[in-house]
């Protein structure tokens, strides 16, 4: 398995969904075809339910991460707490800022979203009918929130279809993620390939924002915020 892949720098192993099924809601997205075939099916069985299960993001390359990953680093995006409010970071040292864009957001190259396996998933028809714009908070996923319903149907139905959550327990790294699905077929054959010199080679080539920090820190990264 090549670097490439792993770290999101090519996408030659994916279909754009809007190919098996044009009128797929997530035909803009982008996954390995054994993981959307899987993904139709399971959306369609979710559908027979009254349920509008849609992708909100899958396939993100290095690059498509890195931009996330740069606009907080410089303060043109917000960092989250544990409360999901803004963390004020022009108070906090780079190694201190590194944690807290961690907490939330993967360090390109260390991704699931390059795999093309995984994808944070929204009940679409839920969010219209509430006029509510997704914002991937926990909220969100709660029995009461516009994704509550969804998120109960998954729990029961989605491992049915190969379908797992790698970021349903905090421990105390990633924070938890109630949206993230992860097709587990693929993505734990692709999972092991990751390594830290696989990862410290990605970032030395790359110009990421903070790359000193990051570089200095990449085994305590590796250790606490991948899985
Ligand atoms: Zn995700």
């Amino acid at each position: 398995m090549n670097r490439q892949l792993v770290c999101g720098i090519s996408q030659d192993h994916l279909i754009n969904i809007g190919n098996l099924d044009p009128n797929n809601g997530s035909d803009r997205h982008h996954l390995q075809s054994e993981a959307a075939l899987a993904f139709i099916e399971m959306q369609q069985a979710a559908a027979k339910d009254g349920i509008d299960c849609q992708i909100l993001s899958s396939y993100r390359s290095f690059k498509q991460q890195q931009s996330i990953w740069d606009r907080k680093w410089i303060g043109q995006l917000p960092v989250l707490d544990n409360n999901d409010k803004a963390i004020d970071i022009s108070s906090l040292n780079n190694e201190e800022k590194l944690h807290a864009i961690l907490r939330w957001s993967a360090l390109p190259g260390t991704s699931r979203h390059h795999w093309g396996t995984d994808f944070d998933v929204v009940d679409r028809q839920n969010a219209l009918r509430y006029n509510h714009t997704i914002e991937l908070v926990a909220s969100e996923y709660e029995p009461k929130g516009v994704c509550g319903l969804l998120t109960l149907w998954l729990k029961e139905h989605a491992s049915h279809y190969g379908f797992e959550q790698p970021y349903a327990k905090d421990y105390g790294g990633i924070g938890i993620e109630p949206w993230h699905y992860s097709y587990l077929p693929l993505a734990e054959k692709i999972a092991p390939h990751l390594t830290e010199t696989l990862l410290t080679t990605t970032i030395e080539q790359s110009d990421i924002a903070g790359k000193m920090t990051v570089l200095k820190h990449l085994p305590t990264i590796f250790e606490r915020y991948y899985r």
